[in-house]
């Protein structure tokens, strides 16, 4: 016999545990299905970032040049691993007509909004939920070694001062004095004070320790292997562990999603995006702000007794190993903005895989042949600022109620 609920929502990452929390507060009965542990895909080892001003999209102006540059290059923050593969060559192709201006400008007040509705929700999660994971509003500072790019982070805060994003231009003296942990190579820095930051894992895991208080039913090392269909319509899903039958089926399976959605006959334009971490026991020199080598596009964060190096994009498709060449290349790129961090006591390696569409923005949606079965996926490198926004609005959406923002922004319609 298969178990029953309202909603099954398939993934126990950022957006999988947000989802299942914001609908069971709604009255849904849910069973949440992950194939690992709460918490071990791509929300485990990011750069724990909660950035409403990260609203550029990754497709940009400029964009094409630099990944031409580096595409090739082992150690380069963008890698693509050439594959004959028509899914990737359509999602290259998509995503090279989105790095324009007007795209861009589109998708920054969209980025904008959720990452700021989200911080609104961090705060009432961790309030309501008494979550513990080192929540700071420190803001975020991006650095500069070189004039260009100091340049261009001129230009990029011009831009977003026209999208109401306030970003502080420095120089190298004055975000050495906000921040004294960085090294006299900083020439300049752009600075957002609204940024937060927070342990992305405790967060997750913590939300995900109170789900069974609200009634959701947490299966974990449980792997959806396919689809239940009555008269072609999905009913439920099958695993490894029994079936699952459920009104309405959410994926939020990050970069595992066109996988199942492709046997619905769907095609979800998702790439893994893959990123790498170095976490190590916080020196006593530490930065107190998070920051990002802009030229070197690697994070460093402190993340409450430790600190973490994370960076580089690389489309390999699903895959998880790790490449030495790719973690010295963000050790090094950190190294040469911040002092004091030589220090790699209980260094961690870890990688994950970001989902990415074309445009840079998330599809939060349902499946039009099949409009019970619904897509939450695609945040790319902002899946953990946006994971409870995204929750809410999925739960907005399935409960029928008017959604907190638009939706319109993350149709699957529009590619
Ligand atoms: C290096 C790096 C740094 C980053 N830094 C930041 C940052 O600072 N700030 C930020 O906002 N974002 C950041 N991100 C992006 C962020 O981590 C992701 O966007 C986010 O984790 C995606 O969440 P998710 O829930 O969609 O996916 P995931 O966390 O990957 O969760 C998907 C889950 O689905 C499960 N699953 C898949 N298939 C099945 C199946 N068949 N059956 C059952 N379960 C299944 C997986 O096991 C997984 O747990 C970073 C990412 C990387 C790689």
């Amino acid at each position: 016999m298969a178990e029953e609920s309202d909603v099954l929502v398939i993934g126990g990452g950022a957006v999988g545990v947000c989802t299942a929390y914001y609908l069971a507060r709604k009255g849904c009965r849910v069973t949440l299905i992950e194939k690992g542990e709460i918490c071990s895909g791509c929300s485990y080892g990011n750069a724990c970032m909660i950035v409403p001003s990260h609203a550029m999209p990754v497709p940009a102006p400029g964009v094409i040049g630099k990944s031409l540059k580096w595409m090739l290059k082992e150690d380069s923050p963008l890698l693509i691993r050439p594959r004959v593969d028509w899914q990737l060559l359509s999602w290259l192709l998509r995503f090279a007509a989105s790095c324009r201006q007007r795209p861009m400008e589109r998708a920054i007040p969209v980025l904008r909004d959720l990452g700021r509705a989200s911080l609104l929700l961090f705060r009432e999660l961790a309030a309501t939920e008494d979550l513990s994971f080192d929540f700071e509003q420190q803001g975020m500072m991006s650095v500069y070694t070189t004039a260009a790019g100091l340049q261009e982070g001129r230009e990029e805060a011009e831009i977003m001062a026209r999208h109401d994003l306030e970003l502080e231009i420095l120089t190298g003296e004055e975000a050495r004095e906000l921040e004294p942990a960085l090294n006299r190579r900083v020439v300049g820095a752009l600075y957002s004070a609204e940024d937060a930051h927070g342990n992305s894992h405790r967060f997750v895991t913590g939300l995900g320790d109170a789900l069974p208080k609200h009634g959701v039913d947490v299966r974990t090392g449980t792997e959806v292997t396919g689809w239940l269909l009555e008269g072609g319509r999905p009913t439920g899903v099958r695993t490894d562990k029994g079936d699952f039958r459920g009104r309405e089926i959410v994926l939020a399976t990050g970069s595992w999603t066109p996988l199942l959605a492709r046997e619905l006959g769907a095609r979800v334009p998702v790439q893994a995006g893959k990123g790498y971490s170095l976490t190590m026991d916080r020196p006593t020199l530490s930065p107190r702000i998070p920051l990002i080598h802009a030229e070197r596009k690697v994070a460093v964060t402190p993340i409450g007794d430790r600190l973490r190096f994370a960076g580089t994009m690389e489309f390999a498709g699903i895959d998880l190993s790790l490449n030495p060449t790719r973690t010295e290349a963000i050790r090094r790129g950190a190294l040469e903005v911040i002092s004091g961090a030589g220090n790699t006591a209980n260094l961690e390696r870890w990688c994950g895989l970001r989902p990415c569409t074309p445009d840079g923005l998330p599809i939060i949606d349902r499946l039009p042949r099949h409009p019970n079965v619904y897509l939450s996926t695609g945040h790319a490198m902002l899946g953990y600022t946006h994971g409870p926004i995204s929750g809410r609005l999925m739960a907005e959406m399935i409960c029928g109620e008017p959604t907190s923002l638009s939706l319109e922004p993350f149709g699957l319609g529009r590619f």
